[in-house]
């Protein structure tokens, strides 16, 4: 790829066996194609990528929301059973089935927006059994739709109501992450190292034990204090540190040089009204590999879109045109160990596509509540 986003005016995507096997301009393809479909001038991109998510959950906290805005506080909502520990009881309760159909919906709204990739974590159960089976479904919804998904354990998500702390970091670095382990589950490890989550300590532990494992490790990082999580993910060659509202800029050139992608996550920074941008200049000057998720999750980011992310993206942390369209297709591969995979349209690379009615890839990031999605292609076939 040409410096860019290596925009090819008049080009040609050939793929066989689900890969690309030409992507360039259509003055130097001289192949046949048995199926031939021509796009009549219309923006091809990579097929978006949304590499932060917590899609698999059940029930959602439109109750406290209201609450909230009719001025109930933090103490009180929990008082009556709500927040987090609500959806951990909704989905705990829940079968298989019912998770499956409950997250089926929302992705279905990722994929109507051109999304072909999504990461799916857990954390909404905080016991063996109830973290597998959203993992197994998080497996399962790539079974129902034309879509790859990609799993991350996150049982470090927070502290369940029913154990106490050191008792359940015990059970999370070990016999947790074991079972998970050995129902091949995970294809990453992640933690939400934060003052109201685990601490530095906590998360090095889970860390050493993933990579006993030979997992690769991500980690919610600084999205309301500092307590030092992107260095620590830095020196374990993290996939991606994932918030980073409070890190420290001079933190930048380690998560660079490590390889580690630094995930914005604007919906949630919205929907908790933060004020703290993350230290995106600092970024830029260090070369640190920029992606932006939606967040889709129950308490601080109800977001089923990827579209409005990246216009947040571009209004509350300023980042470019291009920086947003690198952010949800080549960076946010890498922010999921696929960069070999998919994320750009090249020779060899899985043929995922979304195809755009618009005259400039610009509206991608300017329109809001405007889908201009015409049509997706998962691994070389056209998907609903
Ligand atoms: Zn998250």
């Amino acid at each position: 790829m040409v410096d860019g986003l290596g925009l090819v005016p008049d080009g040609v995507i050939a793929a066989a066996g689900g890969r690309i096997v030409y992507a360039g301009p259509a003055a130097g393809f001289s192949g046949t194609a048995a199926d031939d479909i021509d796009l009549d001038g219309r923006w091809v991109t990579p097929g978006l990528i949304d590499c932060h998510t917590h899609l698999v959950h059940a029930g959602d906290r439109a109750a406290e929301f209201e609450a909230r805005l009719a001025g109930a506080s933090y103490a009180e909502i929990a008082a009556a059973g709500g927040g987090i520990v609500s959806t951990v009881r909704a989905t705990r309760a829940a079968s298989e089935a019912e998770l499956l159909s409950a997250s089926l919906p929302r992705l279905d709204r990722l994929l109507a927006e051109g999304v072909t990739t999504v990461e799916v974590k857990s954390g909404y159960g905080l016991a063996i059994d109830a973290e597998c089976r959203q993992l197994r479904v998080a497996r399962r919804l790539a079974q129902h739709r034309g879509v790859r998904v990609v799993t991350t354990f996150l049982g470090a998500h927070a502290f369940p109501p029913d154990l106490d702390r050191a008792a359940y970091v015990d059970l999370v670095v070990g016999p947790m992450l074991d079972a998970v382990v050995a129902e091949g589950l995970a294809d990453a490890v992640d933690a939400f190292c934060e003052t109201i989550g685990f601490t530095l300590e906590e998360t090095a532990r889970l860390f050493d034990a993933a990579r006993r494992h030979r997992l690769p490790v991500k980690l919610h990082a600084e999205q309301l204090s500092d307590l030092g999580g992107s260095r620590l993910a830095a020196a374990h060659q993290a996939l991606s540190v994932d918030h980073v509202e409070y890190t420290d800029p001079a933190i930048a050139p380690l998560l660079a040089a490590a390889g580690t992608v630094a995930v914005l996550l604007p919906g949630a920074f919205y929907c908790l009204r933060e004020t703290q941008a993350p230290p995106i200049q600092a970024f830029r000057a260090a070369g640190v590999r920029l992606a932006i998720a939606s967040d889709c999750n129950p308490g601080s980011s109800p977001i089923t879109s990827l579209l409005l992310p990246m216009n947040m993206a571009a209004t509350l942390f300023r980042l470019t045109v291009d920086e947003i369209l690198l952010g949800v297709t080549r960076h946010a591969a890498h922010a999921l160990g696929l960069g070999h995979e998919i994320g750009t349209l090249e020779v060899g690379k899985a043929c995922d596509l979304a195809i755009w009615q618009v005259d400039r890839l610009a509206e991608l990031v300017y329109r809001i509540g405007d889908n201009r999605l015409l049509s997706r292609v998962f691994a070389g076939e056209p998907a609903p």
